[in-house]
Formats: structure tokens, sequence, C-alpha cells
């Protein structure tokens, strides 16, 4: 049976940053997952995500080079509400950072990390986990081609609906949101490369955000939050129907709408494990928690998880104590969930802040979000949160 100090289950951009920063921290990682992206897309990805400043500083301990990778440095974030009458606006330049952050599309991000695991050689099994326990002080992976592996300790980055997470017995708070996020990609004739804009219709998010241009005129990643039924009827409109109720949400920056790729659908729901720990194993991003992205903050937390679980990792090794030790793990906890539990209690804020029937909304529609945009201060403030800075 192979044996490992550590095994990450789940090769999604978290376990394959934490992966690779263990290995080249000299512990002794095995990586399991049954798909492993290795082709880049020649389409577009349908997500994309927004990464801070404090994730790319994760990332910049690997050897990724960016330039071989699609991405947009965003300058400006345009947060408006349904008329647009007083618009907040986030500058880099105003702010006195070079970027906001990085813009780059979720296959593409997995496929550059990708890429660095394999360059680092590290143990990968391209198998699903089926089973897990602990014997003999270890903990054991069982994996769908019969495969046994063990470990001092396995870290679940195998998403949302985390396999590893049902099979350690770890219970979940969960909301529904009732709503779905709709995506696409849209083609348009005005160039709006630098800047992110995201508009509140009734509390509801609409963004676009710019993407690294394939062939042909720019073209923006779209993610439109809205009540389930709404949005699996904008789903099963034709290409030409989705294209008439879109384009006139948009603000004229964006021009012409030439066309729109096919759509998808996630629902909505936050999720939070009622523990990040248990014996021999831990859990990290989606697998842990799971938020609204409205605030593009997802993978965010999922690669400060990173940061702070290899810190403590570290910090065990250096003291001759085991991986697994539960005070080491409940350690990473103690300082992981505060943040991951505040960006997830602020979601419902955010959203109602932008909708003129919520508590929140009815106060700052007549007065506050133009109070707001006034305040370069409070602005920078928010601005920074975002960042991650
Ligand atoms: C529409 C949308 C927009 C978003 N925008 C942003 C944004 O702008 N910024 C941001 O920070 N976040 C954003 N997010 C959130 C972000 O996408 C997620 O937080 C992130 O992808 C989670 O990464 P992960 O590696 O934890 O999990 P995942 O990416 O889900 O990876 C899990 C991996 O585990 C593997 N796996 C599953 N089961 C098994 C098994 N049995 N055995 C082995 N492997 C297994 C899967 O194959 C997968 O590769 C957005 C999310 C959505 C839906």
């Amino acid at each position: 049976m192979n044996s490992f100090a550590v095994i990450v289950v789940g090769a999604g951009p978290v376990g394959l940053a934490l992966s690779a920063l263990l290995h080249q921290a000299g512990i002794a990682v095995a990586l399991v997952e049954p798909q492993p992206l290795r082709r880049l897309p020649d389409v577009h990805d349908l997500r994309t995500v927004a990464l801070t400043k404090a994730s790319l500083a994760v990332l910049a301990e690997l050897p990724l080079d960016w330039s071989l990778w699609r991405h947009v440095d965003y300058r400006q974030v345009r947060v408006e509400d349904a008329d647009a009458s007083s618009p907040l606006l986030f500058d880099a330049e105003q702010m006195g950072v070079a970027s906001l952050g990085r813009l780059v599309e979720n296959a593409v991000l997995q496929c550059a990390l990708q890429n660095c695991v394999d360059a680092l050689a590290l143990p990968q099994y391209e198998q699903r986990l089926s089973a897990s326990g602990i014997a003999a002080g270890q903990r054991w992976l069982d994996l769908s081609d019969g495969t046994r592996l063990q470990a001092d300790l396995v870290v679940a980055c195998d998403g949302a609906h985390s396999p590893l997470r049902q099979q350690l017995g770890i219970e979940l708070w969960q909301h529904d949101y009732a709503q779905s996020a709709l995506v696409a990609c849209v083609q348009h004739s005005g160039d709006a490369r630098v800047q992110a804009w995201q508009r509140f219709e009734r509390g509801y998010p609409l963004a676009l955000l710019p993407l690294s241009p394939l062939t042909g005129g720019p073209s923006s990643n779209l993610v439109w939050s809205l009540p389930r039924p709404r949005a699996e009827a904008l789903l099963a409109l034709s290409e030409a129907a989705f294209i008439d109720h879109l384009a006139p949400q948009l603000p004229a920056v964006y021009g012409r709408l030439l066309s729109v790729s096919a759509r998808a659908l996630y629902p909505l729901q936050a999720r939070h494990a009622r523990t990040y720990c248990a014996e021999r194993a831990v859990l990290v991003g989606d697998a842990a928690h799971v938020i609204h992205p409205l605030a593009g903050q997802g993978l965010n937390l999922g690669f400060a998880d990173v940061r702070v679980l290899v810190q403590e990792l570290l910090r065990l090794r250096d003291r001759g104590l085991s991986l697994a030790d539960p005070l080491g793990l409940r350690r990473y906890e103690r300082r992981r969930r505060p943040e991951n539990q505040r960006m997830q209690q602020a979601m419902p804020w955010i959203q109602g802040l932008f909708a003129p029937e919520g508590p929140t909304g009815a106060l700052l529609k007549g007065a506050g979000l133009a109070w707001l945009s006034r305040h370069a201060g409070l602005r920078h403030w928010l601005g920074r949160q975002a960042l991650g800075t």
C-alpha cells in the first residue's frame, strides 16, 4: 500500500495549489482526481473568477508563468443599482494600485495549476475516492480502481458536494437562495476591457467581467443571479430572444450585443461545514464553505484557507509533531472560520443594500448609495476589502 504524509482529494484550483505548495515545502504529498484538466479549452469557460491580490500572492509561490495563460488585469469596478443614479466606482489609479485584481477563466486557472503540479512531478492518482477510514493510526483511502492509499492526513478539496466530507460524517449548515446564476459569454461591439460592471436589479446582481479575447471582438463573461424560475425561462430562450432581454440592461459602453454563447445555470446555495476537522482529515475551499458568487469571493476564501493550512502544517512539522495533530488542525479552523463566516453573512446584507424592498435597501436606495459614492475614504476601504489587501 502506498503511504504519504498528506493526500489531497480533488484537483480543483484549491487542491492543486495546496498540493503544489506542500510538495515544494518538502512534504510527501499525493493528489487524487478523476478528471485532471490538462488541455486548455479553445472556447471561453462559462465561469470566470476574480482573484484578489491576496490570492495572487499565494499563487506567486508557485512556478506559474501568467504570460502563458489568458487573463485580464482589471482596473475599474462599477457597481450600480437599477436606475444607475449613484454608481459606486472603484478605480485602481485612485486607490494607488496597478490593478484591482486578475480575472481568469476557471478552466484556464485549473489548467495552469495542473501544469505546475505535473511539472513538480508529485504523485497523482487519476481515480475517484470511493471510501475512507482509520486503521493502524493512519487514514486509508480506497480509489475507484481498487487502489488503497494511506496517509497521516487527508485533505478534502473535493468541492461543494465533497464526497470525502460526507464519508467523514461532517454535517453542513445550508441555505438555498432559491436563485440560480445564469452564466454565458457575450460578444459586444464596445470595448470595456478594463472594467468589471455589476448592476443590482431589485437586489439581483447582473455582472459582466471582461474576457481576454480569443477571436473576434471584445467579449465578457455574464453572471446573472435570478430567481430560479426566471433563470430557467431565460435559459430556454433562443439566442436572439435572450439578447433582446439582456441588451436593454447593459450600459452604453458595451455597444451592440453581437452574440451569446451556450448558457448554463448554477443553483445558488450557501453551505458551511459544522467543523473543518475530523480524525486525520481536514476540509479546505468549497468542501468547507460555499458562498453566493455576487461578491466573487468563494475561491479567494479557498486560497486563504490554503495559505493558512500550509502555515499550520509547516509549524507542526517544525515542532516535530504529527501533521494530523488535532490541536494544529483546530488552529487552522480557528484562523479561517471567522473570515469565511463573515463573508457568508455579508452576502444577504449586500444584496439587501440594493433591493428597494429590503430593510437595508429601503434606507440606502434614496440617499445612502449616493452618500457612499461621494465618500472616497469609505469607498476605498470597501475596495480594499474586496481586493483582500
Ligand atoms: C457563477 C460563479 C462565479 C464565481 N465567481 C467567483 C469569483 O469571481 N471569485 C471567486 O473567488 N470565486 C468565485 N466563484 C466560486 C469558485 O468558483 C469556487 O469557490 C471554486 O471553484 C472552488 O474551488 P475548489 O477547488 O474548492 O472546488 P472545485 O473547483 O469544485 O474542485 C473540486 C474537485 O474535486 C474533484 N472531486 C469531486 N469528487 C471527487 C472524488 N470522489 N474523488 C476525487 N476527486 C473528486 C472534482 O473533480 C473537482 O476537480 C464563483 C462560483 C460560481 C458558481
